[in-house]
């Protein structure tokens, strides 16, 4: 038989897993271990059981659903992604790889295959940072990136930690049982919308990830001093606000001047205190997130960006001071896995950009467990995290064609 994605199944199953939001649709808000992302957990299990796989689940939620290989002993080929939502998003980033994932198993299944590898979907617990403060959460933890005494500090906005949070979700177990062992991964591939505007802008329908950037995250103070809008005459002024916009610009120039595009710099979140209309901003917080797939490279920014504080600093009489909050190196995918994405392409006829992930995944920190690789489809404008995120129906049982066409190759 031939190996067929059932388009309109998967599409329904988009539009079920949708509808487990706490914002009104088309938004998608599920954040990780609310009730709600709860029961969209539980109505998953339910459509992985239905399809034959055996369901699991770790100490941190991660969700594991398998396609048992006919050789026990063989390391798995694992695919997925998540299906948490940072609030006001769209129903598609995560959700493409998990459900695609899904699909693709069963597509397998139902031309009469049987992997030698087994083929495991992965669900993957908070990849967005909105509950604890820090992305892929569990991806970390399954590739031992973060280590669980680390986690555990970690705690959500009301000042639940995890521990307190996920016993209440009803996971059993500890933190330090998540790692995954050596060589449980034959391989990982992750199916997931671009986010970007690339692939629909040069009309190719398929993107293969050849290397994955990483963030550098920072928080930055400055401290001046503050006083009456009125009173204090300028040649007196260490207004901490215009010390920061001229940080900002530096930030942006260390970007600018890498002397490749792949460096990008934001400065996301910029809070002045006391934020009054006439007063002398005293204090600034920022916070900074530069990213490229070449380490040095985005190292060599962020000195430079330092280096521009230090002179910002003296010249404005303002102290600054730079906290590290992560810093995670890039991956390179596996060329294994990278050619059988491009021979799955290329059997199916399909054009494809071999193509670099500016926005980090779970597969960031699987390439560090297991040979990694990633295919993307379009998305519209590139939209992202916001309720009109779209990726076609044509597009996404591409993916998932393809997808299933790799994880055959792979688990032979
Ligand atoms: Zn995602």
């Amino acid at each position: 038989m031939t190996l067929e994605v059932d388009r309109e199944r998967l599409l329904s199953e988009i539009e079920a897993l949708a509808s487990y939001s706490d914002a009104e649709a088309p938004a998608v808000t599920r954040i990780v271990f609310t009730p709600t992302d709860l029961k969209a957990r539980a109505w998953l299990e339910t459509q992985c059981k239905e399809a034959g796989l055996a369901v699991r689940q770790d100490a941190a939620g991660n969700t594991f659903a398998r396609w048992a290989g006919s050789d026990a002993d063989a390391p798995a080929v694992g695919t997925g992604s998540h299906i948490d939502a940072i609030p006001n998003a769209g129903k598609y980033d995560g959700v493409v790889g998990t459900l695609g994932g899904l699909e693709a198993i069963r597509a397998l299944q139902r031309t009469g295959f049987r992997p030698r590898c087994s083929v495991e979907l992965l669900v993957f617990t908070a990849e967005e940072p909105t509950r604890f403060g820090i992305g892929c959460l569990g991806s970390r933890l399954l590739s031992g990136s973060l280590p669980a005494e680390a986690a555990r500090r970690l705690a959500d906005g009301e000042g639940k930690s995890i521990d307190e949070v996920r016993l209440r979700a009803g996971l059993r177990g500890e933190l330090e049982e998540v790692k995954l062992p050596e060589g449980y991964y034959k391989a990982f591939v992750e199916l997931h919308i671009e986010q970007g505007p690339v692939l629909e802008r040069q009309g190719i329908p398929l993107g293969v990830v050849t290397s994955i950037a990483a963030p550098a995250s920072l928080r930055v103070s400055v401290e001046g001093a503050g006083g009456h809008a009125g009173g204090v005459l300028m040649p007196d002024r260490r207004d901490a606000l215009c010390a920061a916009a001229e940080l900002i610009l530096a930030i942006e120039n260390a970007a600018l001047t890498s002397g490749a595009s792949d460096t990008v710099a934001t400065v996301g979140i910029c809070e002045v205190f006391p934020g009054a209309v006439n007063s002398i901003p005293s204090q600034v917080r920022l916070s900074v997130d530069v990213r490229d797939t070449d380490l040095r490279r985005r190292d060599a920014a962020m000195k430079a960006a330092e280096n521009a504080g230090r002179a910002i600093s003296a010249k404005r009489q303002v102290a600054i001071r730079t906290t590290l909050l992560n810093a995670d190196p890039p991956a390179d995918c596996a060329p294994a896995v990278v050619e059988a994405l491009s021979q799955s392409c290329k059997k199916h006829d399909e054009k494809f950009l071999p193509m670099v992930s500016r926005a980090y995944h779970d597969a960031l920190f699987m390439a560090r467990i297991a040979p990694t690789g990633m295919l993307f489809i379009p998305c519209r404008k590139g939209y992202s995290h916001r309720p009109d995120e779209y990726a076609s129906p044509e597009d996404i049982a591409r993916g998932a064609l393809m997808l299933a066409e790799t994880l055959a190759a792979l688990s032979k």
